[in-house]
């Protein structure tokens, strides 16, 4: 009796270490197992609540209850963009806020006005083992991929931010801007004498600078990736030559099969820089067709997302420009005639006149410019008029009459003071709802990634 007592309890015993041991095990996994692997940040430069309304309703042939992607994610919220030293921010302050946790002075890039370089979330997920990846399609030394992947006191040294991405080995770069990797005894910026395309190319990087190129591209080979497709920015979405140039959804998507190698994930910013200059530029079709080609990018990393379940997404934009603003006398099938940005219609106006109508009615579908209006363009063509002294940054007289002509109407040539949309996809996603600063936005970020942010 004794002996089958002593078997039950030995029986017993076992059975209580092995569910004890389970339950530890699974104590330490749930520590370890965090859901977040992957992270892609997409930022609409400039990209504020009217931007993606316009677009929206553009994009949904008139219908105002149609949704970008961006506007239908699982989870929103609002995030306050005051720089340290200015009310209104630029997209070098607002980077750094979204990439370090540190609000900076305006021009700064991820340094504080301290001189202290701050640590990015980009450069904390390659600590820990993950690829990173930058995109845009304006130069990629440009001040919101120079953010997460640089740091320098003034926004404009883009020859030490394109040899720092070198340095900090920035695993896929996709962009224009050979201007910055080039000595100037080749055309390039650089007074350094440095050939960075080539210093990429010893260090292991494939480099690609056309569509073929691009389509060549394999990700099962290919670890390091430098594309630069322009010698500055890539081309408005709505002027873009598809047989050169790749979008950026395009883009996105090279990207993430190249980065998602990695097993212990990825880091990816994706920028929609062009958004920003069309509208400092007062340029509706370069706002609208930017924001749905920026909207198609987030859809490649929604689809990929959905699908992988341990990426996180964040869409935000770092500021707004513009002041645009929607009226009641916003025509949306004037917008949908547009069929090329103004600067480009600009540049097709002949000296004498004599196209001015033809260039309206073929690119803006309108036949009816009145005397004043036709004079203003030939004055501009012949650079008696020149609405950037009038205005500030950017902006031609055809912008102008289009703007008015489409009832889509700016309030400033810079940016303005929203604050600004962030839209959230993934495990643990909720935390981005409510009101906070951008300096939270990476926080966030690295809660969920199960890593304390900033250091
Ligand atoms: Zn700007």
């Amino acid at each position: 009796m004794i002996s089958k007592n002593f078997k039950r309890f030995i029986v017993i015993l076992i059975l209580i270490s092995l569910v004890f041991a389970i339950a530890c095990k699974d104590g330490i996994r749930a520590k370890k197992d965090v859901k977040v692997k992957n992270v892609i940040v997409l930022i609409g430069d400039g990209m504020g609540n009217q931007q993606r309304r316009i677009a929206a309703i553009v994009e949904g042939k008139g219908d105002a209850d149609h949704r970008l992607v961006c506007e239908s994610l699982t989870t929103s919220g609002v995030a306050f963009d005051h720089s340290l030293d200015a009310i209104v921010t630029d997209s070098a302050a607002a980077g750094t806020a979204l990439a370090t946790g540190y609000k900076t002075n305006n021009g700064m890039i991820s340094m504080t006005p301290d001189g202290k370089s701050r640590t990015t979330i980009l450069e904390a997920c390659k600590q820990r083992g993950k690829s990173t990846g930058l995109i845009t399609d304006v130069t990629i030394a440009h001040a919101t991929p120079a953010v997460y992947g640089a740091h320098v006191k003034q926004r404009k040294m883009y020859s030490e931010i394109a040899s720092q991405y070198l340095k900090n080995g920035i695993d896929f770069l996709m962009a224009g801007g050979t201007c910055d990797f080039l000595p100037k005894e080749l055309k390039g910026k650089r007074k350094d004498k440095r050939h960075l395309i080539n210093e990429f190319k010893k260090s292991g990087y494939t480099y690609i600078s056309d569509l073929k190129s691009f389509n060549k591209l394999n990700p099962d080979k290919d670890k390091k990736v430098l594309g630069l497709f322009r010698y500055g920015s890539m081309d408005y979405e709505i002027d873009r030559n598809k047989a050169k140039e790749p979008s950026l959804a395009e883009m996105t998507n090279i990207a993430i099969k190249t980065l998602k190698k990695n097993p212990k994930g990825f880091f990816l910013m994706v920028e929609g820089g062009k958004i920003d200059w069309a509208n400092h530029g007062h340029d509706v079709a370069g706002s609208v067709y930017n924001t749905i080609a920026f909207d198609k990018a987030v859809k490649v990393a929604l689809d990929f997302a959905k699908n992988d379940k341990h990426t996180l997404i964040i869409v935000v934009n770092d500021h707004e420009t513009g002041g645009m603003t929607i009226t009641a006398g916003t025509n949306i099938s004037q917008i949908r005639k547009l069929k090329a940005t103004s600067g480009k219609m600009a540049g097709m106006i002949k000296k004498d006149g004599s196209n001015v109508d033809e260039v309206f009615g073929k690119y803006a579908g309108i036949d009816n410019l009145t005397d004043k209006e036709r004079k203003m363009v030939i004055d501009e063509a012949n650079g008696k008029l020149k609405v950037r002294d009038e205005l500030g940054y950017g902006g031609t007289i055809i912008a102008h009459i289009i703007s008015k002509r489409t009832g889509v109407l700016f309030a400033t040539g810079g940016h303005s003071g929203t604050p600004v949309i962030v839209a959230a996809y993934g495990p643990g996603c909720q935390i981005f709802d409510g009101f906070y600063d951008q300096t939270d936005i990476p926080k966030k970020i690295g809660k969920l990634l199960g890593i304390k942010f900033p250091f």
